[in-house]
């Protein structure tokens, strides 16, 4: 029996072996975004090798942010070998880590696919990890509509309270790594009702927008988990804004962790201004403990005179 093989298969084997030769590698052995999992999977963009999980992410920011192969069903061409050979994990994250804030963890293994989204748009879009880019004030679950404008301004506060300004003032936190999560917060964010109206000149509505953070102690901005911020959208011109949006955080503990709330009004061309917040014990959720259990939460601002948020949350134990 004789077997034709065409000169087109016998380069594509070539280059498939020579793929899974750089896969291979030792630096390559890894998720470049998470450090989990095989790395089945590789963006030719980028020239990195990814696990399934954050390949997924990457597919959906679009081939015009990063084309992803898979290293083994796909045909390589001979440019993107040579990319893949020329960066590899260690090189990208070299350069496109090279200087993660402390508020910033790479995405576990379980980790949501909002927040691996969240960290590798920040990772390779706005490069907020490259040294000489600027850091955003805090990691964010929905890049806002105006992104210069947003990330260049640090909101100022009106109030005298110190803990929510800690929120975006933390200091490098040495246990960075060292957090052991218990389970995943999943957050809907629905609706502010009667909120206070920021722009007073104009039209008497606001822009409001949410920051959330998870942490044992909202009296000590040391001690919330890095990485664990999370923004919301800005709602244009209202004073009661619909979000139903998803923001998620890992916990360590539902008996000690606090869930900080924060609202901010957006402004384009001056500081943010601030409208109020909360701190929510989770011991006092208890029904969290309950599997698949759902609770809808209403919360009245605090060290402001009006305005309330409404959340479902329900937790996700990873033990
Ligand atoms: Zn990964």
């Amino acid at each position: 029996m004789t077997i034709h093989v065409s000169n087109k298969d016998i380069v594509q084997e070539d280059f498939g072996s020579k793929i899974l030769g750089i896969k291979s590698k030792p630096d390559n052995e890894v998720c470049c975004d998470c450090s989990c999992g095989e790395t089945t999977w590789a963006s030719t963009t980028f020239g990195c090798f990814l696990c399934i999980n954050c390949s997924g992410v990457h597919r959906s920011l679009g081939t015009h942010v990063s084309k992803v192969k898979s290293v083994t069903l796909d045909s390589w061409s001979l440019e993107e070998i040579r990319s893949m050979e020329l960066w590899g994990n260690k090189r990208v994250n070299n350069m496109f880590e090279s200087n993660v804030p402390s508020y910033y963890t790479k995405p576990i293994e379980e980790a949501p696919y909002e927040y691996r989204l969240e960290y590798i748009t920040a990772k390779y879009i706005y490069q907020h990890f490259v040294k000489s880019a600027m850091p955003p004030p805090v990691p964010i679950n929905t890049p806002l509509p105006n992104l210069t404008g947003s990330y260049k301004t640090t909101p100022k506060k009106s109030s005298t309270k110190k803990a929510s300004q800690s929120l975006r003032k933390a200091e490098p936190n040495k246990n960075v790594g060292q957090v052991e999560f218990s389970g995943i917060l999943n957050i809907i964010l629905k609706r502010g009702i009667d909120m206070k109206p920021m722009n007073t000149t104009t039209n008497w509505l606001s822009d409001p927008y949410v920051i959330l953070g998870a942490g044992p102690d909202f009296n000590d901005c040391m001690n919330i988990h890095p990485g664990q911020l999370s923004k919301s959208e800005v709602k244009r011109k209202t004073l009661n804004p619909e979000w139903n949006q998803r923001m998620c955080c890992c916990i360590c503990s539902l008996d000690t962790d606090v869930i900080h709330i924060e609202v901010w009004d957006y402004d384009k061309l001056s500081a943010h201004e601030f409208m109020g917040e909360y701190h929510l014990q989770l011991c006092d959720l208890d029904i969290l403990n309950q599997k698949d259990q759902k609770v809808n939460v209403c919360i009245s601002l605090q060290s402001v005179e009006r305005g309330c948020i409404e959340l479902e949350i329900s937790y996700h134990s990873l033990k």
